[in-house]
């Protein structure tokens, strides 16, 4: 099963608030340099990229001079939003180093359970790692506080691998991976080197427990990795601190703990798709679109739609059918029903023309199709 670390060729990297730390002062820039080493080691190899960074806060407590961790939301807020600042800032020069270029993308889970947003942050991600950027993600906690809560930059990190469609999201810890027993009170604790991400005798072995600068144990983890798994990523959880993390397990290494998706990645999110979402309307197409679409597994184009029926909103779930009225396919759309009248027929070409803008040259993209 190793081989589907070896194999990945779009990784998110998940890394928290205690290994980004030097034990709460700060960022600790040194640890950040070695990561910064072995991911620009993955670049070069190929591999997508994309880093999933808590530690704001932390940074920010030093940057404000407070020794202590407030309780009060607002001010960890507050704090986040100092650091947030250092810890791009910190990635960014790290990364320039190397000659690769970074993005600051900041989310809530609100963002990717929203149509609408999830699409549009789809499209960002994917547009950065075509023109080769690594995205550096937090949650924005101005506006949500989920991460500062319970740790839930992890299960940020699951819910952008099913956004980018990786194939591996590897979680760094400041455990070596995911025990059979607490380690703390059973000292025969084993690393479970691999499990099917929703084995149940896993969540008893996942006990609780979070560090005091991190939120997060390893239920969360756990979950994130189910998460992934629903749109057919791997995950690794893995000792952050362990030398040469990344590039040892890309080379094979049986390190951390390896979960497995129960379904390949295609299968896996079509079954996400067609079950998922209720349709808002229907789309008729002409028959080179039908063919492109059953035969070709190609996106569809507005210049092959010859109707456009219902109210839907971009982003929503519409059904496609040929000129019999037989459906053929869903797909989320990337245009709302007002916009889809106004330019089916037309190619892509055309769209900035009579919109004024382009959201994405496709109607729907292949990604985003399921074809019946
Ligand atoms: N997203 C926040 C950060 O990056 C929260 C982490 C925390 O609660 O420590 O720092």
């Amino acid at each position: 099963m190793r081989d589907k670390v070896t194999g990945a060729q779009r990784w998110v990297v998940k890394i928290g608030s205690a290994l980004l730390t030097a034990d709460g002062r700060g960022l600790d820039r040194n640890a950040m340099a070695i990561w910064v080493q072995q991911m620009v080691a993955l670049r070069r190899q190929g591999i997508d990229l994309v880093l999933v960074s808590s530690g704001a806060v932390a940074a920010g407590m030093s940057r404000l001079g407070w020794l202590e961790r407030p309780s009060a939301i607002h001010e960890l807020q507050a704090a986040a939003a100092v650091g947030q600042m250092s810890l791009v800032k910190a990635w960014e020069s790290s990364f320039a180093e190397h000659n690769e270029r970074t993005a600051q993308i900041l989310l809530t889970h609100d963002d990717l359970s929203d149509r609408k947003r999830y699409l549009n942050a789809r499209s960002t991600l994917r547009t950065l790692l075509e023109l080769g950027v690594i995205p550096v993600i937090n949650e924005n906690d101005t506006v949500a506080t989920d991460e500062i809560r319970f740790g839930d930059n992890d299960t940020l990190a699951a819910l952008v691998a099913n956004l980018v469609e990786a194939d591996l999201l590897v979680i760094l810890t400041d455990r070596d991976g995911m025990y059979d027993a607490d380690p703390s009170k059973n000292p025969d604790a084993q690393v479970i080197y691999e499990a099917r991400a929703d084995d149940p005798k896993l969540d008893a072995m996942a006990g609780g427990s979070a560090g005091a600068l991190g939120r997060g144990g390893m239920q969360t983890k756990l979950r994130a990795a189910r998460l992934a798994a629903r749109s057919g990523a791997y995950s690794v959880i893995v000792g952050g601190r362990i030398e040469h993390v990344l590039d040892r397990l890309h080379a094979g290494e049986r390190l951390g703990t390896l979960l497995t998706p129960e379904q390949c990645r295609d299968g896996a999110r079509k079954q996400w798709l067609a079950g998922h979402l209720q349709t808002r309307g229907t789309l008729t197409l002409d028959a080179g679109a039908t063919k492109a679409l059953t035969d070709d597994h190609k996106s569809l184009l507005s210049v092959g739609v010859t109707a456009v029926q219902g109210n839907f909103l971009r982003g929503e779930m519409v059904v496609c059918v040929d000129d019999q009225g037989v459906e053929v396919a869903r797909g989320l759309s990337n245009y709302s029903s007002a916009e889809a009248t106004k330019i089916i027929g037309l190619c892509s070409e055309s769209i900035v023309e009579t919109l004024g803008y382009m959201a994405e040259a496709e109607l729907i993209h292949r990604d985003n199709l399921v074809i019946l």
